[in-house]
């Protein structure tokens, strides 16, 4: 009697979206292994350690510092299901909007929206009207068409380009609406305000031992996750199946789902898949530098800061955020600040180097003294833009994929984790159900 054999599935990256897609994946009859080609899962999303001026135990993150988790979202039943330990992770402490060469307290808080620079009584009024605008028709919309229409030109022309500059690196005439697919849905149960309060409190979460404790957690309880294993070639075989070519092995499978950067995905599907190759090639990358800085504490900053700065105003530096004093990650008694530049922004050269970037800072933050510490971290790659007329390559991408050969991460639905999770969660259950044959 032929005993089947189990549905064999290669997922290749180790990111967030590759053991997501895993971890959805995970059921009977299939057999699920995942392909990392450095020495640690998490891809952007990872914990590293930075010891302290003394060696004391300190951590950076190269990724998100915290998650926005929302009550009941993808995100939260897959915290649960690890059974992760969490603590609050948004820092409590002032938050500044820079702009008009000084600081005003940020957009992103109520207050802060109240007495926002820039605007007119008319146009605080307009902001006030969100709950009353319909929902949008539009196909494909940018962040600017998007804000502009719910909250008025005021805030669009104002306020947005420091905010989307500090979360997506991009000017968000250039950002389509799929980045942030979480903003439609709240439109379309009534608005930011009415749909926001609908779908309940989200709170900024995260792992205790930072994000990569979320990878390591998810690769601990998958197993099959194979570190220092990057995926060299792909190899269509009669009967629908693949091989994937490793360095110096090989593996068969029924099918690959790959997850990486575009380009790098490129690179694999370029001999199996050109047309998608091509289409993979066309999405733009975002290069950010990030700087790790720890200084004495401020007085008043124990509970973190956060600094957006109105583009162009910073010359390329787009904002700076902390940790909280108590927040485990960072070494006691000192205050340690992370700094992103670049993205799609000129970067005046003078802020290649730490010296004329802390010049820059301390235009903005007058109090911050001198570091103790800094390292920067080179972050090539670090966002897909998506820009409108996204979604319709991503339709011609797929449909240029042959049987049994998949394609997800951030670069198809944002880079968000709470997206990311909430639209592999939705992928994986249509792709079982065809055994991922489909
Ligand atoms: C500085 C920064 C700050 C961020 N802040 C936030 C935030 O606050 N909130 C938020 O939600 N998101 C944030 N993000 C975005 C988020 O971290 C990413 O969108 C997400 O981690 C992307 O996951 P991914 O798995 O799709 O891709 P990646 O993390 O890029 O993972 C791809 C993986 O594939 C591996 N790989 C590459 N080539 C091969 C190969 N040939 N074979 C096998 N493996 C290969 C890579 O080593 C990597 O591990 C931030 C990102 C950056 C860079």
């Amino acid at each position: 009697m032929d005993i089947p054999h189990p549905t064999r599935v290669i997922v290749l990256g180790g990111g967030i979206s590759g053991l997501l897609a895993a971890w959805h994946l995970r059921r009977p009859g299939l057999e699920i292994e995942v392909w990392e080609a450095s020495a640690s899962v998490g891809g952007w999303a990872q914990t590293l350690a930075w010891p302290g001026p003394q060696g004391e135990p300190g951590f950076l993150e190269r990724g998100p510092q915290g998650l926005l988790v929302g009550r009941g979202g993808a995100l939260d039943r897959l915290l649960r299901d690890l059974d992760l330990k969490l603590r609050p992770s948004r820092p409590k402490g002032p938050r500044w909007l820079g702009k008009g060469g000084r600081r005003h307290p940020s957009p992103a808080t109520l207050a802060g929206l109240w007495q926002a620079p820039g605007l007119g009584m008319f146009e605080q009024l307009r902001m006030l009207a969100e709950p009353f605008i319909p929902a949008g028709t539009e196909a494909e919309e940018t962040l600017q068409a998007f804000f502009t229409r719910r909250l008025g030109e005021g805030f669009a022309r104002e306020l947005l380009p420091a905010l989307v500059a500090g979360v997506l690196a991009a000017p968000p005439e250039r950002i389509g609406m799929d980045t942030l697919p979480r903003l439609k849905r709240l439109e379309a149960r009534g608005g930011l305000l009415i749909g926001g309060l609908r779908a309940g409190p989200e709170h900024t979460r995260l792992p205790v031992g930072g994000t990569g404790a979320l990878a390591q957690a998810l690769a601990q309880r998958l197993g099959g996750v194979i570190t220092d294993r990057p995926a060299r070639a792909l190899e269509r075989l009669p009967e629908g199946r693949w091989r994937v070519h490793g360095e110096g092995l090989s593996t068969d499978a029924e099918a690959v789902v790959v997850t990486l950067p575009p380009r790098r995905a490129a690179a694999l599907l370029r001999p199996v898949a050109p047309e998608a190759a091509r289409s993979l090639e066309t999405i733009p990358r975002l290069d950010l530098r990030v700087w790790h800085s720890r200084h004495p504490m401020v007085k008043g900053w124990e509970r973190g800061i956060g600094l957006l700065i109105h583009p162009p105003e910073g010359r390329g530096l787009l904002g700076a955020v902390s940790f909280a004093a108590d927040d485990p990650r960072g070494v006691p008694g000192l205050l340690q600040v992370r700094t992103y530049v670049g993205g799609a922004y000129p970067v005046d050269p003078a802020l290649n180097e730490w010296s004329g970037l802390f010049q820059e800072l301390r235009r903005w933050l007058p109090d911050l003294p001198e570091p103790v510490q800094v390292r920067e971290d080179l972050c090539p790659d670090a966002f897909p833009l998506l820009e409108p007329g996204h979604r319709a390559r991503v339709g011609r991408l797929l449909g240029d994929l042959p049987l049994g050969l998949h394609w997800l991460g951030a670069a198809r639905f944002g880079p968000g984790l709470p997206d990311l999770a909430e639209s592999i969660e939705e992928w994986a259950q249509t792709a079982a159900a065809s055994r991922i044959k489909g």
